[in-house]
This record gives C-alpha cells, structure tokens and sequence, in this order.
C-alpha cells in the first residue's frame, strides 16, 4: 500500500480507502455514543460495556479471562473494572463449583437495570440502517462480516461468535447452511454473535 486511506488524494482515487475512513467515522459515533452513556452512570465505557456483555451473554463466557479476549483488552485491566463494578454492587461473583479458584460473573438487579437502559446506546446508529432497502442491509452485512473474518483471521480481533468461524456452518455453491439449526441461511440471516456459536478448530 503506497498511500495512507487518510491521504485525501489517495481516498478520492480508492472505494476502499473511503471505506476504511467511514468505518473510522462509524467508530467514533460509537465512541461517542458509549462515553455519554458511561457519563450517565458515572462508569467508565469498558464498565458499561462489560455490564452489557454480561447481561446478554450466558455465565460460562462472564470470567475475566474471556472478556479480556472478547474486548482485547489485557486481564489486568478487566479485573481492574471488576473491582468498580463488585464495589458499586452492580455485579456479583459466581464461583464455579468445579473449580472454586475460578469464578464468573453476574448482575445484580441494579447492575440488570443499568445494562438493560444502557444496552440502547447505538440506538441512534440503527435508525438510519433501518432506511436502507433489504437488498443494501445484506450486502452491508455480509461485507461487514467478511471483514471481521478477515481481522479475525489476522489476529487484529480476538474471539468470534459469527456463522463463518463455526463448525455448523456449511457453505455450498454459494448457500449458507446451519447443520445445528437444520436449515439454509439467506445472506440476511447471518449471525454475528451466535449463542450456539461452535469455535471451528
Ligand atoms: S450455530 Fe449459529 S453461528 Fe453456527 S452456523 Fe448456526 S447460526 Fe451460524
């Protein structure tokens, strides 16, 4: 790559180029959008976004060790926003019976009430994707997906729950196939955060 995509001569030549600076500029939205929900509840934005995964996802994946991958972020300074989040009382300690040394997380009400109004945040990103026809929806999916893959792959991004990365998924002549879900996939039907999601090794 001879120029950057934020060289303007360069973006003005390069679709791709123009696409990587709207994704930057889709990537502050959300920085925005998440440092004001955050302001809301005097928490930090990996707080709220920690409170959010939990409330959504199921216990076996709310430890410390797989936030820190699911947020790229070092366990270090997941555990560091566990300690805001255990003192504000807005999360509990689950200890796994198995293994007592290890431990997961869950909400409390407070925290269930935080995260459900939280939860909303990218609301304004969603309106206008709402305007776009299902034809442009599927196609900006299935790109989008493509290029998690693809980060994925790189090691840029950690884990993945979608289609592409599971070992139910099937593709054939172009069609998308679910073996848990028995069933074809349209373009549209793609998931990006599967709870059946099984790791293909
Ligand atoms: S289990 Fe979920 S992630 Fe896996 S192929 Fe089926 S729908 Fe996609």
């Amino acid at each position: 790559m001879k120029y950057s995509s934020f060289n303007l001569n360069e973006q003005n030549q390069k679709i791709e180029s123009r696409i990587v600076v709207s994704l930057e500029r889709i990537s502050e939205a959300f920085r925005v959008l998440l440092w004001n929900e955050s302001k809301e509840n005097s928490l930090s934005p990996i707080q709220i976004q920690i409170l959010i995964f939990i409330y959504y996802h199921s216990l076996e994946k709310c430890k410390v060790g797989y936030l820190a991958d699911e947020f790229n972020m070092t366990k270090a300074t997941i555990s560091d926003s566990v300690k805001v989040l255990l003192s504000k009382e807005l999360v509990t300690k689950e200890t796994d019976p198995i293994d007592t040394r290890s431990f997961s997380l869950s909400l409390t009400n407070e925290g269930k009430k935080i995260a459900k109004k939280a939860s909303f945040f990218a609301s304004s990103i969603e309106h206008p994707i709402e305007k776009l026809t299902q034809e442009q929806k599927a196609i900006m999916l299935n790109g989008l997906l493509k290029l998690i893959y693809d980060l994925n792959n790189s090691g840029i991004i950690t884990i993945q729950r979608m289609c592409f990365t599971c070992s139910n998924y099937q593709i054939d002549n172009g069609v998308h196939y679910c073996k848990l879900l028995n069933s074809k996939l349209a373009e549209n039907e793609l998931r990006v955060d599967c709870p059946e999601h099984e790791l293909r090794i």
